[in-house]
């Protein structure tokens, strides 16, 4: 195991009725901006518990973030935070809401143009952001109870990811219950992305972590059990309830700890989210399996591990239980209606490989995954293979 230090502040109060005490975990004083996205909370009734939770403090709102949060809506934001002299910030949404509110968080404490901090990916240290609090209404990203974000910038098609000790929410409240309003489109989403997110910190050379391995493992086989539950018409609690701790656990910090992680799906899928639009959790599986394929001979160990313990294939050589793992994965995504090829999602894609090449060697991200070993050659071939 490799050495580490880990710290996670993130208050987590979870569970049904839990959102009204977010009044508790507000500084009585603080002047709040409550961020959120376009419109979902407040046909769902969740704006309406904030706004009736918080109506002894001083709120000010704005909503409007988009999916992928954007860049130029978010210096909006970071006008009215000044303006109105607010001292925290109240993100009520999923990731992009989060991560909008990390950026801003972030954003405030900088003294030069906040896009440097994305470019350059400065660091937010500890004490530096502003403090922030999260009501979390999708589970997926873990944004929740991380400290790292994502933001999108459609002028220079760009998707950049950036974070720091500084981003932690001080509290995230997680009522499952959201989970009723969630298109099923969007819950599959959820789904794949968290279940990536344990892949990306999984599916590496074995670096002896056995507890992190079997976390993981349990993630997975709990997300996959989970699944077709969150899929028929019925609303099942007990199924929203581990579909979102799953999604939490498995982007806190704590299965990254002493392993090896990549992360290279993750930075192929946001270019095809910059170029394409396509959700974030669809261009992760697009990637993936051709990422498997691809990194076969140094990932052929995990894979086979992954194959028996998750899917029970004992049977048969590494190569061929390894094999048989990644079928399994893509066979997972599309019992969720989730496709895995680039050609079904955009008919004019042949340039993809070409231009993910380019702006990787532009952005001087000449080695990425694990031990960044993955050129822009690799990362050319791995996306050529998903068309
Ligand atoms: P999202 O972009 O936050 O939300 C997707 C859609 O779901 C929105 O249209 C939203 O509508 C709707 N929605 C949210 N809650 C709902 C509810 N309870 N009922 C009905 N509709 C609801 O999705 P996400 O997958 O959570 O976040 C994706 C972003 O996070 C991407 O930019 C990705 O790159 C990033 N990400 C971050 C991390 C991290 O660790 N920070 C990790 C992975 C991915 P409204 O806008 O109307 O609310
Ligand atoms: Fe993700």
């Amino acid at each position: 195991m490799i050495n580490f230090e880990y710290k996670n502040p993130t208050k987590i109060l979870f569970g049904q009725g839990q959102i009204p005490k977010v009044a508790l975990e507000i500084p009585q004083d603080a002047i709040v901006l409550m961020v959120y996205g376009g419109g979902s909370i407040k046909q769902n009734g969740i704006y309406e518990q904030v706004k009736d939770a918080l109506h002894k403090h001083t709120v000010y709102e704005f909503g409007g973030i988009p999916a992928n949060p954007e860049y130029d809506i978010l210096l909006q934001a970071l006008a009215v935070i000044k303006e109105k002299k607010v001292t925290y910030l109240l993100a009520v949404g999923g990731g992009s809401v989060i991560d909008g509110v990390k950026f801003l968080s972030a954003a405030l404490g900088y003294p030069g143009d906040p896009w440097d901090i994305l470019t350059l990916r400065i660091r937010t240290e500890e004490g530096q952001g502003m403090p922030f609090g999260t009501i979390l209404t999708l589970p997926a990203t873990g944004s929740e109870m991380n400290s790292g974000y994502v933001i999108s910038r459609k002028e220079t098609n760009e998707k950049l990811a950036a974070g720091g000790p500084g981003l932690f929410p001080q509290f995230s409240i997680l009522d499952p219950e959201v989970v009723r309003s969630i298109p099923k489109r969007q819950i599959v989403n959820g789904i794949a992305d968290a279940y990536t997110h344990v892949l990306e910190q999984y599916m590496t050379v074995p670096s002896g972590a056995d507890l992190q391995d079997r976390i993981a493992e349990s993630i997975l086989i709990s997300l996959q059990e989970t699944a077709p539950k969150l899929m028929t018409a019925a609303f099942d609690y007990a199924a929203a309830a581990n579909f979102m701790w799953c999604c939490t656990m498995a982007l806190n910090g704590l299965i990254q700890k002493g392993v090896v992680t990549d992360w290279a799906i993750h930075a192929m899928g946001h270019e095809l989210t910059a170029y394409y639009g396509i959700d974030h959790a669809r261009t992760l599986a697009i990637v993936a399996p051709s990422h498997y394929r691809y990194n076969f001979e140094t990932k052929k160990d995990k894979l086979a591990q992954y194959a028996a313990r998750v899917w029970g294939i004992t049977e048969g050589t590494v190569d061929e239980k390894a094999a048989a793992g990644i079928a399994q994965m893509e066979h997972f995504f599309h019992s969720m209606d989730i496709d895995t090829k680039l050609s079904d999602y955009v008919t004019d894609y042949q340039d993809t490989a070409t231009r993910v090449k380019e702006t990787f060697i532009k952005r001087n991200m000449t080695g990425i995954g694990e031990y960044q070993s993955l050129t822009p050659d690799d990362v050319y071939e791995i996306v050529k293979m998903s068309y």
